[in-house]
């Protein structure tokens, strides 16, 4: 009798609640099922994390450079800031392709 009983659903893939094909956010959690929101989203997260490698890798070879030239006070912790970004970068996008 009702007309909504001949429209195709699926299942939403955050909540299983079953919702219509063509709509584009599901109504019971929110969940946005259009493609275009979340690969933008991972792909920003990406160069968040390649970027964070890139500042690491610059201050590493700033660290090089003062320590080469006898400034310990700016390499040693200027290094030690560095390692962190570039473990934080590499263990973050790991994290997120894993
Ligand atoms: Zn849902």
């Amino acid at each position: 009798m009702d007309a909504s009983d001949h429209r195709e659903t699926i299942r939403c893939p955050a909540c299983a609640e079953e919702i219509l094909a063509e709509a584009g956010k599901c109504k019971h959690c929110g969940e946005w099922l259009a493609e275009k929101p979340e690969p933008a989203v991972i792909e920003q997260t990406d160069k968040t994390w390649k970027g964070l490698q890139l500042a690491g890798g610059v201050m590493a070879v700033v660290a090089v450079l003062a320590i080469a030239g006898g400034a310990y006070e700016i390499g040693a912790p200027t290094a030690f800031a560095g390692l962190v970004l570039l473990l934080v970068g590499r263990g973050a996008a790991w994290w997120h392709h894993a």
